[in-house]
């Protein structure tokens, strides 16, 4: 099946518990205010299948701890999703992680046509004018949703306060001198990081855990 990607990267290590594989869809028709992660609106490009995305993070399968998806809209594409995940659950131990930008009640339907696909889901999108307090969420309004066992035992700590600790990105250095940041970057610091890196030759994108 068609789908459009951002990119996948392993490790993650700040968009849930453990060392994950993150996964960003392409394309996002919410737009919100405030996104930073405005290179993954588009669905002009990006193009590829899921058997070769599938096939791409089989090679961190047995290392991982969980899988993170995120965009982009994940629930823009929500056929590809679906047979993702899928091959997902049959290549990686561990927990799923969602990130949308819909609210709940626009992704229950999908959720009840495929029950054991996500364990954990955060919903709503990112709001600016929403202070920014919470583990996993880019504003307070977006909501954590524990979805399954497996979700409640691996994702339940999140439902708490962001922790001094937890204030970390990910970045990853392409051949090419492209860098990635993965995480929920706190209000300022992506403008400050890009500047910095800027003074040094590199050019940022960012992929945020979601939302933020
Ligand atoms: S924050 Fe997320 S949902 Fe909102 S526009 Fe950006 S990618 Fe789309």
């Amino acid at each position: 099946m068609r789908m459009l990607l951002s990119r996948v990267h392993f490790p993650v290590t700040t968009l849930g518990p453990g060392r994950r594989i993150g996964i960003w869809f392409q394309g996002c028709s919410i737009r919100c205010r405030g996104c930073v992660s405005v290179d993954t609106w588009s669905f002009e490009s990006g193009e590829t299948s899921v058997a070769a995305v599938a096939d791409a993070l089989s090679a961190w399968a047995g290392e991982a701890d969980g899988v993170t998806v995120s965009g982009g809209e994940p629930f823009d594409q929500p056929e590809a999703l679906a047979e993702l995940l899928e091959a997902v659950r049959t290549r990686v131990r561990g927990d799923v992680l969602v990130f949308t930008g819909y609210p709940y009640d626009r992704v229950s339907l999908w959720l009840a046509r495929h029950p054991d696909l996500v364990d954990a889901l955060v919903t709503d999108p990112y709001d600016p004018d929403v202070p920014q307090t919470l583990a996993l969420r880019g504003s307070d309004n977006q909501r954590l949703h524990l979805l399954t066992a497996l979700g409640r035992e691996r994702l339940s700590g999140y439902a708490r306060p962001l922790q001094p600790t937890e204030r970390a990105l990910d970045v990853h250095v392409t051949e090419d001198g492209e860098v990635w940041l993965a995480g929920i970057p706190r209000r300022g610091d992506l403008d400050r990081l890009t500047t910095m890196l800027a003074r040094i030759g590199h050019q940022v994108r960012t992929s945020e855990g979601r939302h933020s």
